[in-house]
């Protein structure tokens, strides 16, 4: 299967943005900062002091410190990345673009999925985000999003959502780059759909052959429920020798091996139930 691949610094106006001059306080201290905000949201400040907030759920999220239930205590955001079109992923998104005006990244696939019909809702997420085509991302899989120092490849991996993203990138800790995947997906709350299960088991193969090929070593989810990361947090806070979020290429593979494998099982039951 071809792949498109596309880079965004030539996609137009609305990519063309994030060109912008860094800001200069914030770059003379040449750090990155990654704050996690509880679940699914994570803030990351580039090098050049661009904002990346993945999956904005905060105000009515019990997982959320107190201090970032105010979507103001976050401060400004250039670009929301949603990894899929469920309202604990996209919650907040309506608040901060009427306050930040940032484009708005999701597959083309989940967008579509917001403007035709929801398959979860609540009145504590938020309307789904409206596509605005001269700000907001329809991404594909294996496009590339470059914000100022980082680059991101956006993988669809169909399943948990049609549509859903599972980015990859580079991080570095202690002086070593890593290779990171951040699985957008999990659970299998759609019930006896066949196809769809399949696609879940395909996603989880591709992406064990990437995570092979590239040597991605740090597999994170969107939900800290299912990567331990409170836990890994709290070992790094005390001080822990190695870091407990390198969990190695081998370890990363069996990862995918083992969700792939859930993913049989549950279609194999639902088969053996016909
Ligand atoms: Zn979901």
């Amino acid at each position: 299967m071809a792949i498109e691949r596309r880079d965004f610094l030539k996609l137009g106006a609305g990519a063309l943005a994030f060109t912008l001059a860094a800001e200069r306080a914030w770059a003379q201290a040449s750090k990155i900062e990654v704050l996690w905000l509880g679940q699914s949201a994570t803030r990351i400040t580039t090098v050049s002091g661009k904002v990346i907030v993945i999956d904005p759920f905060l105000t009515q999220n019990p997982k959320t410190p107190a201090q970032y239930k105010n979507l103001d205590a976050l401060g400004k955001v250039d670009l929301i990345l949603v990894t899929h079109a469920h309202g604990d992923h996209y919650g907040g998104v309506d608040y901060l673009v009427s306050r930040y005006h940032p484009s708005v990244v999701m597959s083309e696939v989940d967008w579509q999925q917001t403007e035709e019909k929801l398959e979860f809702d609540s009145q504590h997420w938020g309307r789904p985000p409206k596509d605005d085509p001269g700000r907001d991302l329809r991404v594909k899989d294996g496009d590339k999003l470059a914000l100022g120092d980082v680059s991101v490849t956006l993988n669809v991996t169909p399943g948990h959502t049609h549509g859903t993203i599972s980015p990859t990138f580079d991080v570095r800790d202690g002086g070593r780059t890593h290779r990171v995947l951040l699985w957008g997906g999990t659970a299998f709350n759609f019930g006896n759909d066949i196809p769809r299960l399949q696609s879940y088991i395909d996603a989880t193969e591709r992406m064990a052959r990437i995570a092979k090929a590239e040597g991605i070593d740090v597999m994170i989810s969107n939900h800290a429920g299912y990567d331990g990361a409170i836990d890994k947090l709290a070992a790094l806070r005390k001080g822990a020798a190695s870091n407990p979020f390198v969990i190695g290429n081998d370890a990363v593979v069996r990862g995918l091996q083992v969700m792939g494998a859930c993913g049989k099982a549950q279609r194999d039951r639902y088969l053996l139930e016909k």
